[in-house]
């Protein structure tokens, strides 16, 4: 097995980051500039941190304490958000990638099928070089056809922070049978060509919720030697956008755990 690259972002000099709300909710909003997929246009799912079917202790787009119980889908028609990338495109061709879910849960959206063969259509004829990408934390990818829709992307990443399921339910508090821990991670083992992003936390104090542990760490290196995605993000929290006390990991200890991941084979990209 061949070494794994670790890229970390200071090596990307003259990348420009755009500050976004917390409460953003136009369903497209864009183009802006992402750490991690450049000029991007981003596709949400219902009000951010609302639409889905996490409740994570660190979520920073809503106090996790008074987040609805049920996730919050609109009835925006695929057709909507067909027409808005292609005028966006439009107005700015050097859209590097269209991205799907971020704030919300694209794989709860019924019509995802529909709107990913379009994109990839309008993608194809235009003869275009944007990158589709997925962004999920795979609540609704048992649907077969949510499924295989997410496959066809260009890139899908899946969430993965916790490794057991003790601090799953700690730290990520599901609100669905279909969110739960082993349901998640049978969805990962099953997903042709995933890739992994997984999000580190600190809590003083409250070190029992924290996933950046040597027990995560260890259990986390074991799943992605199993799970084998083709790459691995690593990030951690915006200090002013987190909640429940939440902080950041520094970039150098997230920078020694990303050896650990290259020594298994695994590309792997670090974002203080
Ligand atoms: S997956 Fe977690 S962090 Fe992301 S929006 Fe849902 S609750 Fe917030």
């Amino acid at each position: 097995m061949g070494r794994g690259s670790v890229v970390f972002l200071h090596e990307k000099r003259g990348i420009l980051c755009m500050k976004t709300k917390p409460s953003i909710y136009p369903l497209v909003s864009g183009p802006a500039r992402s750490r991690r997929f450049g000029l991007s246009l981003n596709l949400n799912f219902g009000p951010a941190g609302e639409s889905c079917l996490w409740n994570c202790i660190y979520c920073p787009w809503h106090n996790a304490k008074t987040k609805p119980k049920k996730a919050s889908i609109p009835k925006q028609n695929w057709e909507s958000y067909l027409a808005t990338v292609t005028s966006a495109l439009k107005k700015e061709p050097k859209i590097e990638t269209v991205i799907l879910g971020g704030n919300s849960e694209l794989t709860l959206y019924p019509d995802l099928p529909n709107l990913v063969s379009a994109l990839l259509k309008l993608k194809k004829s235009s003869k275009a070089k944007w990158k589709l990408i997925a962004l999920s934390n795979g609540s609704g990818l048992q649907d077969k056809k949510i499924r295989t829709s997410c496959e066809k992307v260009d890139q899908l990443w899946l969430k993965l922070d916790c490794a057991e399921d003790p601090l799953f339910k700690k730290a990520i508090r599901p609100k669905s049978r279909n969110a739960e821990f082993k349901f998640l991670l049978n969805t990962i083992r099953e997903l042709k060509g995933v890739r992994i992003q997984t999000a580190f936390w600190k809590i003083p104090g409250k070190e029992m919720n924290q996933n950046w542990s040597a027990d995560n760490l260890k259990a986390l290196l074991k799943l992605y030697a199993e799970i084998r995605p083709l790459e691995i993000h690593l990030t951690t929290l915006k200090r002013n956008r987190s909640s429940a006390g939440a902080q950041p990991v520094t970039f150098e200890e997230m920078e020694a755990f990303a050896l650990r991941t290259a020594e298994l084979g695994i590309n792997t990209e670090v974002f203080p």
